[in-house]
């Protein structure tokens, strides 16, 4: 199965996601984990990358498409993947649309975490990663609605879009993930 997690930074997409893929027995694919692993290699490209991140800014569609292209490549790609803030932006989506088609491998279904603003910004200053002090916070948040908030539109027209309250217990948002994966499982 090929699974997109679209949702808020503060979200859970990360959570679901790492125990939807171990459910299903495919491959997670997290850019701003592969991102971050870049930077952590000492990379050119994590370099560059991590400039954009911590102004909590998007980082360039060239340089994710390259990430993306090579990994779907792998063999652990090839049963299914679920992809992980990713994409981010209507280009990007355009992108995996190409990348998939390619590989006859189509898109199964769209997952969409909701979660209310005061609550996300409530979760992110929690969190307390490098990137996620309020002010970038307050950054990542904007970015997402006129950047990523599109693609909503843009799969609500595919079809394969679901929309999953994601307030709550984690065990109880995962059973709805998993509600919405059995349906287009059927
Ligand atoms: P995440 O772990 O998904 O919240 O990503 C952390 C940061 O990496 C984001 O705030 C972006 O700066 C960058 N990033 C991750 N995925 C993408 C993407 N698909 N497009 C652009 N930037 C991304």
């Amino acid at each position: 199965m090929r699974i997109v997690f679209l949702g808020p930074p503060g979200a859970g997409k990360g959570t679901q996601a790492v125990r939807l893929a171990e459910k299903l027995g495919v491959a997670h694919l997290s850019t701003g984990e592969v991102l971050r692993q870049a930077q952590a290699g000492g990379t050119e490209l994590g370099q560059q990358a991590a400039s954009y991140w911590e102004r909590g800014e998007l980082v360039p569609d060239e340089m994710v498409e390259r990430l993306v292209a090579g990994r779907l490549k792998d063999d652990d790609c090839q049963t299914g993947c679920l992809f992980d803030g990713f994409p981010r932006t209507v280009p990007q989506a355009l992108m995996l649309d190409r990348l998939l088609a390619e590989r006859g491998q189509p898109l199964d279904l769209v997952v969409d975490l909701d979660v209310p603003q005061e609550e996300l910004q409530r979760r992110l200053c929690q969190r307390g990663r490098a990137d996620d002090c309020e002010q970038t916070v307050r950054q990542r948040l904007r970015v997402y609605q006129e950047m990523t908030r599109p693609l909503t539109d843009y799969y609500e027209a595919f079809g394969g879009l679901r929309r999953i309250d994601a307030v709550g217990e984690l065990d109880d948002v995962f059973d709805r993930v998993w509600a919405a994966v059995e349906e287009v499982r059927k």
